[in-house]
Protein backbone atom coordinates (compact mmCIF):
# COMPACT_ATOMS: atom_id res chain seq x y z
CA UNK A 1 0.00 0.00 0.00
CA UNK A 2 2.91 2.38 0.82
CA UNK A 3 4.83 1.34 -2.21
CA UNK A 4 1.66 2.30 -4.43
CA UNK A 5 1.10 5.51 -2.87
CA UNK A 6 4.99 6.85 -3.37
CA UNK A 7 4.64 5.73 -6.86
CA UNK A 8 1.67 7.69 -7.59
CA UNK A 9 3.02 10.85 -5.52
CA UNK A 10 6.08 10.10 -7.55
CA UNK A 11 4.32 10.57 -10.74
CA UNK A 12 2.50 13.24 -9.75
CA UNK A 13 5.37 15.11 -9.01
CA UNK A 14 6.82 14.65 -12.54
CA UNK A 15 3.57 15.97 -14.18
CA UNK A 16 3.49 19.18 -12.31
CA UNK A 17 7.45 19.74 -13.03
CA UNK A 18 6.77 18.65 -16.77
CA UNK A 19 3.80 21.33 -17.00
CA UNK A 20 5.86 24.16 -14.55
CA UNK A 21 9.04 23.61 -17.06
CA UNK A 22 8.88 22.95 -20.38
CA UNK A 23 7.51 26.00 -22.49
CA UNK A 24 8.23 24.33 -24.95
CA UNK A 25 5.40 22.36 -24.86
CA UNK A 26 3.42 25.31 -25.66
CA UNK A 27 4.96 26.51 -28.51
CA UNK A 28 2.64 26.03 -30.76
CA UNK A 29 4.16 27.98 -34.12
CA UNK A 30 7.54 27.05 -34.23
CA UNK A 31 9.37 23.37 -33.13
CA UNK A 32 12.79 22.39 -31.63
CA UNK A 33 15.22 21.73 -34.40
CA UNK A 34 15.79 18.05 -35.52
CA UNK A 35 18.17 18.23 -38.05
CA UNK A 36 21.23 19.08 -37.31
CA UNK A 37 23.25 19.47 -40.75
CA UNK A 38 23.07 22.79 -40.39
CA UNK A 39 24.40 24.52 -37.07
CA UNK A 40 23.58 28.56 -37.84
CA UNK A 41 21.79 30.39 -40.46
CA UNK A 42 22.81 33.81 -41.81
CA UNK A 43 21.24 36.87 -40.43
CA UNK A 44 21.74 40.58 -41.10
CA UNK A 45 20.06 42.95 -38.80
CA UNK A 46 17.70 45.00 -40.68
CA UNK A 47 17.07 48.31 -38.59
CA UNK A 48 13.27 47.62 -37.70
CA UNK A 49 13.57 49.62 -34.79
CA UNK A 50 10.17 51.22 -35.12
CA UNK A 51 8.48 48.88 -32.39
CA UNK A 52 5.48 47.63 -35.31
CA UNK A 53 6.76 46.14 -38.61
CA UNK A 54 3.43 47.20 -40.82
CA UNK A 55 2.87 44.96 -43.56
CA UNK A 56 0.38 45.29 -46.44
CA UNK A 57 -1.00 42.72 -48.77
CA UNK A 58 -1.56 43.53 -52.42
CA UNK A 59 -3.08 41.04 -54.20
CA UNK A 60 -4.35 41.17 -58.19
CA UNK A 61 -7.90 41.00 -59.41
CA UNK A 62 -8.56 37.30 -59.73
CA UNK A 63 -6.60 36.31 -56.95
CA UNK A 64 -8.39 34.30 -54.00
CA UNK A 65 -9.11 35.14 -50.90
CA UNK A 66 -7.24 32.29 -49.50
CA UNK A 67 -3.50 33.55 -50.96
CA UNK A 68 -4.28 36.90 -49.01
CA UNK A 69 -4.81 35.00 -45.48
CA UNK A 70 -2.22 32.35 -46.09
CA UNK A 71 0.18 35.91 -46.58
CA UNK A 72 -1.09 37.28 -43.35
CA UNK A 73 -1.01 33.89 -41.55
CA UNK A 74 3.01 33.96 -42.63
CA UNK A 75 3.78 37.04 -40.43
CA UNK A 76 1.43 36.28 -37.69
CA UNK A 77 3.46 32.78 -37.51
CA UNK A 78 6.70 34.54 -37.23
CA UNK A 79 5.09 37.18 -34.73
CA UNK A 80 3.85 34.03 -32.47
CA UNK A 81 6.76 32.38 -33.10
CA UNK A 82 8.95 34.53 -31.96
CA UNK A 83 6.83 35.96 -29.07
CA UNK A 84 6.35 32.09 -27.42
CA UNK A 85 10.23 31.71 -28.04
CA UNK A 86 11.45 34.75 -26.19
CA UNK A 87 7.92 34.74 -23.88
CA UNK A 88 7.64 38.05 -25.17
CA UNK A 89 4.02 38.94 -25.59
CA UNK A 90 4.54 42.50 -26.19
CA UNK A 91 7.51 42.64 -28.80
CA UNK A 92 7.90 41.56 -32.09
CA UNK A 93 4.94 43.49 -33.15
CA UNK A 94 4.39 42.76 -37.26
CA UNK A 95 1.71 43.13 -38.63
CA UNK A 96 -0.34 42.73 -41.99
CA UNK A 97 -3.29 44.21 -43.38
CA UNK A 98 -5.34 44.15 -46.87
CA UNK A 99 -4.70 46.86 -49.56
CA UNK A 100 -6.84 47.35 -52.49
CA UNK A 101 -4.47 49.10 -54.41
CA UNK A 102 -1.15 49.24 -55.67
CA UNK A 103 -0.80 52.49 -54.47
CA UNK A 104 -1.90 52.34 -51.40
CA UNK A 105 1.43 49.94 -50.71
CA UNK A 106 4.00 53.28 -50.07
CA UNK A 107 3.35 54.36 -46.62
CA UNK A 108 3.73 50.07 -45.68
CA UNK A 109 7.48 49.22 -44.52
CA UNK A 110 6.95 45.75 -46.25
CA UNK A 111 4.80 45.62 -49.23
CA UNK A 112 3.61 42.26 -50.44
CA UNK A 113 2.32 41.82 -53.53
CA UNK A 114 0.42 38.63 -54.86
CA UNK A 115 0.86 38.31 -58.79
CA UNK A 116 -1.43 36.02 -60.56
CA UNK A 117 1.62 34.43 -62.39
CA UNK A 118 5.33 34.82 -62.30
CA UNK A 119 5.45 36.62 -65.08
CA UNK A 120 4.55 39.98 -63.96
CA UNK A 121 6.95 40.08 -60.76
CA UNK A 122 8.89 43.57 -61.66
CA UNK A 123 12.57 41.35 -61.68
CA UNK A 124 11.03 38.83 -64.33
CA UNK A 125 12.46 36.63 -66.00
CA UNK A 126 15.22 37.19 -63.73
CA UNK A 127 12.55 36.11 -60.57
CA UNK A 128 10.25 33.36 -61.47
CA UNK A 129 9.66 31.69 -57.97
CA UNK A 130 8.69 34.21 -54.92
CA UNK A 131 11.51 36.54 -54.05
CA UNK A 132 11.93 39.13 -51.33
CA UNK A 133 13.91 42.52 -52.04
CA UNK A 134 15.02 44.80 -49.02
CA UNK A 135 16.90 47.84 -50.03
CA UNK A 136 18.49 50.47 -47.76
CA UNK A 137 16.11 53.67 -48.73
CA UNK A 138 17.03 57.37 -48.00
CA UNK A 139 13.48 57.78 -47.20
CA UNK A 140 11.95 57.82 -43.30
CA UNK A 141 11.79 54.47 -42.21
CA UNK A 142 15.39 53.35 -43.97
CA UNK A 143 14.22 50.49 -45.48
CA UNK A 144 12.14 49.13 -48.40
CA UNK A 145 11.12 45.67 -48.42
CA UNK A 146 8.76 44.21 -50.91
CA UNK A 147 7.60 40.51 -51.17
CA UNK A 148 6.73 39.12 -54.37
CA UNK A 149 4.38 35.99 -54.00
CA UNK A 150 2.73 33.76 -56.85
CA UNK A 151 0.74 30.88 -57.08
CA UNK A 152 1.77 30.01 -60.57
CA UNK A 153 5.70 29.78 -60.74
CA UNK A 154 8.04 28.23 -62.56
CA UNK A 155 10.22 25.31 -61.68
CA UNK A 156 14.31 25.45 -60.68
CA UNK A 157 14.82 23.30 -64.09
CA UNK A 158 13.47 27.04 -65.81
CA UNK A 159 10.59 25.24 -67.70
CA UNK A 160 8.08 23.42 -66.07
CA UNK A 161 5.32 25.96 -65.14
CA UNK A 162 3.44 25.29 -61.84
CA UNK A 163 0.18 25.72 -59.84
CA UNK A 164 1.38 25.60 -56.37
CA UNK A 165 0.17 23.18 -53.78
CA UNK A 166 -1.28 25.07 -50.82
CA UNK A 167 1.15 23.79 -48.55
CA UNK A 168 3.96 25.17 -51.11
CA UNK A 169 2.39 28.81 -51.34
CA UNK A 170 2.65 28.87 -47.70
CA UNK A 171 5.74 27.48 -47.52
CA UNK A 172 7.10 30.24 -49.89
CA UNK A 173 5.38 32.94 -47.94
CA UNK A 174 6.59 32.23 -44.58
CA UNK A 175 10.14 31.95 -46.18
CA UNK A 176 9.84 35.07 -47.89
CA UNK A 177 8.59 36.88 -44.53
CA UNK A 178 12.29 35.08 -42.67
CA UNK A 179 13.94 37.12 -45.62
CA UNK A 180 12.21 40.11 -43.97
CA UNK A 181 13.42 39.99 -41.04
CA UNK A 182 17.15 39.30 -42.21
CA UNK A 183 17.66 35.71 -42.36
CA UNK A 184 19.67 34.65 -45.49
CA UNK A 185 19.79 31.19 -47.22
CA UNK A 186 20.95 27.73 -45.52
CA UNK A 187 23.63 25.95 -47.15
CA UNK A 188 21.77 23.20 -47.61
CA UNK A 189 19.65 23.35 -50.56
CA UNK A 190 16.66 22.18 -49.47
CA UNK A 191 15.52 20.55 -46.33
CA UNK A 192 15.21 23.39 -44.14
CA UNK A 193 12.70 26.46 -44.28
CA UNK A 194 15.58 29.13 -45.15
CA UNK A 195 16.64 26.73 -47.81
CA UNK A 196 16.86 28.19 -51.02
CA UNK A 197 14.69 25.59 -52.71
CA UNK A 198 11.36 23.60 -51.17
CA UNK A 199 11.08 20.35 -53.05
CA UNK A 200 7.30 19.72 -53.15
CA UNK A 201 7.38 17.06 -54.92
CA UNK A 202 9.78 15.31 -52.23
CA UNK A 203 8.15 17.35 -49.11
CA UNK A 204 4.50 17.20 -49.03
CA UNK A 205 3.52 19.73 -45.88
CA UNK A 206 5.38 23.20 -44.70
CA UNK A 207 8.78 23.02 -43.07
CA UNK A 208 8.56 24.56 -39.66
CA UNK A 209 9.88 27.58 -38.48
CA UNK A 210 12.36 26.19 -36.02
CA UNK A 211 14.54 27.37 -33.13
CA UNK A 212 17.63 27.40 -35.40
CA UNK A 213 15.80 30.46 -37.08
CA UNK A 214 14.90 31.90 -34.29
CA UNK A 215 18.25 31.71 -31.92
CA UNK A 216 19.62 33.95 -35.02
CA UNK A 217 16.92 36.20 -34.75
CA UNK A 218 17.46 36.81 -31.45
CA UNK A 219 20.75 36.97 -31.47
CA UNK A 220 21.09 40.07 -33.33
CA UNK A 221 17.44 41.72 -31.95
CA UNK A 222 17.67 40.57 -28.44
CA UNK A 223 14.32 39.45 -26.96
CA UNK A 224 12.72 43.00 -27.43
CA UNK A 225 12.09 42.29 -30.61
CA UNK A 226 11.54 45.60 -32.89
CA UNK A 227 11.97 47.80 -29.96
ZN1 LIG B 1 14.89 32.74 -50.32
Amino acid sequence: MYRKLSLFALAAAFLVAAFNFSPALAARYYEDQTDFTETSVPVTRYSWDQGTIEGCIYKEDGIDNSYYVWTKLAVQKWRQALREYTSNLEAWSFTARYVRSEAALVSCDVKFYIYDTYKDFPDYPAQSGAYTSVRFSEGESGLDARVYLSPFVLHGDGKTEIDLPTYAFRNSAVHEVGHVLGLGHMQSQKGYLMSPQFDYWEQDDQLPITTLELDALVGVYGDDGFD
